[in-house]
């Protein structure tokens, strides 16, 4: 059966509420000193409870504190320990915390299966409307995020928030910003298709996305994006099932880490697993889960090929990955010809040329610097 689409078993770790930007369709964060960050010990309780029920992965999911704030290296401090712990009892991290130093980026690659950022949209009108107050959502510091990620070698998840106030010219850009980055690196796993939905807490009102324009931009993303890339929707964002079963049919093929609660869209819990494989299944299609790294960073290729660090491969090698039914890569080629396989390739490289879509935005006074090291 090759009508296959995927899903991670998930469950999220928010280490803080709080965050310095304020996106308005966010209803996630609180202000900063507002939020007491999560103590390891109650982590700890709450990852031992779910140990064997079949979750995998765990999203370490954090507001961001901002780069020059003297509590930033504690913050980082905890995220990493987060995900020790996480590793120290059987799972595999994926962290979303934010643009990062190169230095923090290159440190959490080892304890991660793989990291994630939003690229959102390409446009910087954006920062003049939604992201007005939000320093950290300039599209060239998050274009450059993504580029770290490729010269680290680390295997990655972004994606677009839809329905913002891009037009469908910028949708497209901001795919086609993505594909040029993973042209050069080969390190974009999965790209998320978000679409925006109001929530409760969010400051903007704005429509949700027309499920046609959604389905245009699937078709679109499928067309952009080089097969390898998987596309990703959120099912608790969609208006019914019968809606789901046409974004596979334009080219999604994964719904996402699935667990209690969406905390990015707590007003849209994610519906169960039975539900969705017998909804799906009815449409013909299998759900089947998958890691948080995909396998063609992996699985499938010989030793000298790994790119994951040591303690992440003996956790892979403890999982029954067999048993986990894990579908080949989207598209013709499932093993990319790998620009990581030796640490020098590790080492930073020149920025990429990123398209001449991408204008320059102007500073912002209340923003940092995510700094890189010269060596
Ligand atoms: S969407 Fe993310 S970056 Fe924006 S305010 Fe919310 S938590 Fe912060």
């Amino acid at each position: 059966m090759d009508r296959i689409v995927t899903y991670s078993p998930a469950y999220t770790i928010v280490p803080t509420y709080e965050c310095f930007n304020r996106c308005a369709y966010c209803n996630f964060r609180t202000d900063p000193g507002q939020d007491e960050w999560l103590p390891l010990t109650v982590a700890r309780d709450r990852l031992q409870a779910i140990q064997n029920t079949g979750v995998i992965e765990i999203l370490i999911l954090s507001g961001e504190v901002h780069p020059d704030s003297p509590r930033r290296a504690a913050w980082f401090e905890h995220i990493y320990q987060l995900c020790q712990l996480a590793l120290s009892l059987g799972f595999l991290p994926h962290t979303n915390a934010g643009p990062l130093t190169f230095a923090e980026m290159a440190r959490l690659k080892t304890v991660n299966a793989s990291l994630g950022l939003m690229l959102e949209q390409v446009t910087p009108r954006l920062l003049t409307t939604v992201h007005r107050h939000a320093p950290s959502k300039a599209p060239e510091k998050r274009l450059e995020q993504l580029a770290w990620a490729g010269e680290l070698g680390i295997p990655f998840t972004t994606g677009v928030l839809l329905g913002i106030g891009e037009t469908i010219a910028e949708r497209r850009e901001s795919l086609a910003a993505i594909a040029a980055i993973h042209e050069r690196w080969g390190h974009i796993q999965e790209v998320i298709l978000q679409p925006h939905r109001q929530g409760h807490t969010q400051t903007w009102v704005g429509p949700d996305l027309e499920p046609r324009d959604f389905i245009q931009i699937i078709a679109d993303a499928r067309q952009i994006l080089p097969p390898s890339i998987t596309i990703q929707v959120p099912p608790n964002l969609l208006p019914d099932p019968t809606f789901l079963i046409a974004c596979l049919e334009a080219g999604a093929r994964d719904l996402g880490g699935l667990g209690p609660k969406d905390e990015v869209n707590p007003d849209y819990p994610h519906p169960s697993v039975p539900d969705l494989q017998t909804q799906l299944a009815a449409a013909g299609w299998q759900l089947l889960p998958r890691l948080p790294v995909y396998p063609q960073y992996a699985l499938g290729v010989s030793p000298a090929d790994w790119i994951l660090p040591v303690a992440l491969i003996s956790k892979l090698g403890s999982r029954p990955i067999s048993n986990l039914n894990l579908p080949p890569a989207t598209g013709p080629s499932t093993t990319p010809s790998s620009p990581f396989d030796s640490p020098a390739d590790c080492a930073p490289t020149p920025a990429p040329k990123f398209p001449t879509v991408i204008r320059a935005t102007p500073a912002t006074p209340e923003y940092g610097e995510y700094s890189r090291p010269r060596s």
